[in-house]
Protein backbone atom coordinates (compact mmCIF):
# COMPACT_ATOMS: atom_id res chain seq x y z
CA UNK A 1 0.00 0.00 0.00
CA UNK A 2 1.57 3.45 -0.97
CA UNK A 3 1.31 6.06 0.98
CA UNK A 4 2.25 9.87 0.41
CA UNK A 5 5.90 11.11 1.16
CA UNK A 6 5.83 13.44 4.35
CA UNK A 7 8.05 15.90 3.99
CA UNK A 8 9.39 15.07 7.45
CA UNK A 9 10.44 11.54 6.40
CA UNK A 10 12.94 12.96 4.05
CA UNK A 11 16.64 12.28 5.36
CA UNK A 12 19.61 15.01 5.08
CA UNK A 13 22.46 13.77 2.51
CA UNK A 14 25.01 14.41 4.82
CA UNK A 15 23.51 12.98 8.42
CA UNK A 16 21.05 10.25 6.58
CA UNK A 17 19.55 9.56 10.33
CA UNK A 18 17.91 13.08 10.45
CA UNK A 19 15.39 14.25 8.77
CA UNK A 20 15.15 17.45 6.74
CA UNK A 21 13.80 20.15 8.68
CA UNK A 22 14.71 23.24 6.77
CA UNK A 23 15.93 24.86 3.23
CA UNK A 24 17.49 28.62 2.13
CA UNK A 25 14.83 29.60 -0.79
CA UNK A 26 17.66 32.93 -1.38
CA UNK A 27 17.86 32.78 -5.21
CA UNK A 28 21.33 32.97 -5.70
CA UNK A 29 22.61 30.71 -2.97
CA UNK A 30 25.72 29.06 -3.20
CA UNK A 31 25.58 26.18 0.00
CA UNK A 32 23.15 23.46 0.11
CA UNK A 33 20.09 24.06 0.55
CA UNK A 34 18.46 22.18 3.00
CA UNK A 35 19.34 21.39 6.46
CA UNK A 36 18.83 18.60 9.15
CA UNK A 37 18.96 19.56 12.71
CA UNK A 38 22.79 18.71 13.16
CA UNK A 39 23.34 20.94 9.88
CA UNK A 40 21.98 24.23 11.86
CA UNK A 41 24.49 23.65 14.48
CA UNK A 42 27.29 22.95 12.15
CA UNK A 43 26.67 25.13 9.03
CA UNK A 44 27.01 28.27 11.50
CA UNK A 45 28.34 30.39 8.16
CA UNK A 46 25.36 29.80 6.31
CA UNK A 47 23.07 30.23 9.13
CA UNK A 48 24.27 33.72 9.73
CA UNK A 49 24.36 35.06 6.29
CA UNK A 50 21.04 33.45 5.02
CA UNK A 51 18.70 33.81 8.18
CA UNK A 52 16.27 35.36 7.09
CA UNK A 53 16.09 33.00 3.83
CA UNK A 54 15.84 29.70 6.08
CA UNK A 55 12.59 28.62 6.38
CA UNK A 56 10.98 25.39 8.01
CA UNK A 57 10.34 22.39 5.31
CA UNK A 58 6.87 22.97 4.31
CA UNK A 59 6.98 26.34 3.40
CA UNK A 60 10.54 26.02 1.66
CA UNK A 61 8.95 23.13 -0.31
CA UNK A 62 5.94 25.28 -0.96
CA UNK A 63 7.78 28.43 -2.21
CA UNK A 64 10.26 25.96 -4.67
CA UNK A 65 7.01 24.57 -5.71
CA UNK A 66 5.98 28.14 -6.49
CA UNK A 67 9.23 28.68 -8.18
CA UNK A 68 8.79 26.45 -10.26
CA UNK A 69 5.62 27.26 -11.49
CA UNK A 70 6.88 30.57 -12.40
CA UNK A 71 9.94 28.77 -14.41
CA UNK A 72 7.29 27.10 -16.51
CA UNK A 73 5.37 29.84 -16.97
CA UNK A 74 8.38 31.86 -18.19
CA UNK A 75 8.80 28.73 -20.74
CA UNK A 76 6.08 28.56 -21.86
CA UNK A 77 6.60 31.30 -24.75
CA UNK A 78 9.75 29.26 -25.82
CA UNK A 79 7.38 26.24 -26.77
CA UNK A 80 6.96 26.92 -29.97
CA UNK A 81 10.72 27.68 -30.66
CA UNK A 82 11.49 24.25 -29.32
CA UNK A 83 8.97 22.96 -31.58
CA UNK A 84 10.89 24.29 -34.43
CA UNK A 85 14.19 23.30 -33.36
CA UNK A 86 12.70 19.80 -33.13
CA UNK A 87 10.75 20.48 -36.86
CA UNK A 88 14.67 21.50 -37.97
CA UNK A 89 15.94 18.66 -36.05
CA UNK A 90 13.50 16.38 -38.53
CA UNK A 91 13.87 18.50 -41.54
CA UNK A 92 18.03 18.27 -40.90
CA UNK A 93 17.85 14.17 -40.50
CA UNK A 94 15.27 13.63 -43.87
CA UNK A 95 18.08 15.91 -45.57
CA UNK A 96 20.95 13.59 -44.30
CA UNK A 97 19.28 10.15 -45.35
CA UNK A 98 18.06 11.91 -48.94
CA UNK A 99 22.11 12.75 -49.50
CA UNK A 100 22.89 9.06 -48.44
CA UNK A 101 20.16 7.83 -50.67
CA UNK A 102 21.50 10.26 -53.61
CA UNK A 103 24.63 9.06 -52.99
CA UNK A 104 24.12 5.25 -53.21
CA UNK A 105 21.95 6.04 -56.10
CA UNK A 106 24.99 7.48 -58.09
CA UNK A 107 27.57 4.87 -56.71
CA UNK A 108 25.36 2.01 -58.00
CA UNK A 109 24.95 4.06 -61.70
CA UNK A 110 28.96 4.21 -61.32
CA UNK A 111 29.35 0.19 -60.64
CA UNK A 112 26.59 -0.52 -63.20
CA UNK A 113 28.54 1.62 -66.02
CA UNK A 114 31.85 0.31 -64.90
CA UNK A 115 30.91 -3.43 -64.96
CA UNK A 116 29.68 -3.12 -68.07
CA UNK A 117 32.80 -1.97 -69.50
CA UNK A 118 34.75 -4.50 -68.37
CA UNK A 119 32.08 -6.40 -69.76
CA UNK A 120 32.58 -5.39 -73.15
CA UNK A 121 36.33 -4.77 -73.20
CA UNK A 122 36.19 -8.87 -71.92
CA UNK A 123 33.87 -9.28 -75.16
CA UNK A 124 36.25 -7.37 -77.32
CA UNK A 125 38.95 -9.52 -75.99
CA UNK A 126 37.69 -12.62 -76.57
CA UNK A 127 36.93 -12.14 -80.39
CA UNK A 128 39.87 -10.78 -81.04
CA UNK A 129 41.35 -14.08 -79.72
CA UNK A 130 38.98 -16.32 -81.22
CA UNK A 131 40.18 -14.32 -84.61
CA UNK A 132 43.63 -14.72 -83.95
CA UNK A 133 43.55 -18.54 -83.07
CA UNK A 134 41.14 -18.54 -86.16
CA UNK A 135 43.86 -17.14 -88.24
CA UNK A 136 46.82 -19.04 -87.02
CA UNK A 137 44.30 -22.32 -87.21
CA UNK A 138 43.72 -21.37 -91.17
CA UNK A 139 47.73 -20.65 -91.61
CA UNK A 140 48.67 -23.74 -90.05
CA UNK A 141 46.38 -25.85 -92.53
CA UNK A 142 47.43 -23.88 -95.62
CA UNK A 143 50.94 -24.82 -94.37
CA UNK A 144 50.24 -28.14 -93.69
CA UNK A 145 48.17 -28.81 -96.99
CA UNK A 146 51.14 -27.00 -99.10
CA UNK A 147 53.85 -29.34 -96.94
CA UNK A 148 51.91 -32.24 -97.45
CA UNK A 149 51.26 -31.32 -101.19
CA UNK A 150 54.96 -31.33 -101.49
CA UNK A 151 56.23 -34.01 -99.75
CA UNK A 152 53.65 -36.30 -102.18
CA UNK A 153 55.20 -34.94 -105.35
CA UNK A 154 58.44 -36.06 -103.56
CA UNK A 155 57.29 -39.08 -102.72
CA UNK A 156 55.06 -40.25 -105.55
CA UNK A 157 57.97 -40.51 -107.46
CA UNK A 158 59.18 -43.76 -105.66
CA UNK A 159 58.21 -46.69 -107.24
CA UNK A 160 56.86 -48.16 -104.02
CA UNK A 161 55.00 -45.20 -102.83
CA UNK A 162 51.69 -46.25 -105.19
CA UNK A 163 51.76 -49.73 -104.32
CA UNK A 164 51.96 -49.04 -100.99
CA UNK A 165 48.85 -46.51 -101.63
CA UNK A 166 46.83 -49.22 -103.39
CA UNK A 167 46.60 -51.45 -100.13
CA UNK A 168 45.68 -48.36 -98.06
CA UNK A 169 43.05 -47.66 -100.43
CA UNK A 170 40.42 -48.80 -98.17
CA UNK A 171 41.68 -46.88 -95.56
CA UNK A 172 39.86 -43.62 -94.33
CA UNK A 173 43.52 -41.53 -93.52
CA UNK A 174 44.02 -41.71 -97.16
CA UNK A 175 41.11 -39.73 -98.59
CA UNK A 176 42.89 -36.92 -97.57
CA UNK A 177 45.65 -37.42 -99.73
CA UNK A 178 43.68 -38.45 -102.42
CA UNK A 179 42.08 -34.82 -102.11
CA UNK A 180 45.24 -33.11 -102.33
CA UNK A 181 46.91 -35.45 -104.65
CA UNK A 182 43.35 -34.54 -107.03
ZN1 LIG B 1 21.47 29.98 1.66
ZN1 LIG C 1 22.26 17.43 7.99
Amino acid sequence: MNRPISPVHLTCQLHPHFPLTHGCVKEDCQYDCLFCSECLIEQLDHLTQHRQFIQPLPKFLGEMGALLQKTRQLLRPLEPLGQQIQSAQQYFQNYVVQQKDSVNLSLKALCDEFFSLIESSRNRCFMAIDQQASQVSTLLEQKMKSTLTEDLLIVQDIPEFHSTLAGLAEDKKVEFIYQLKA
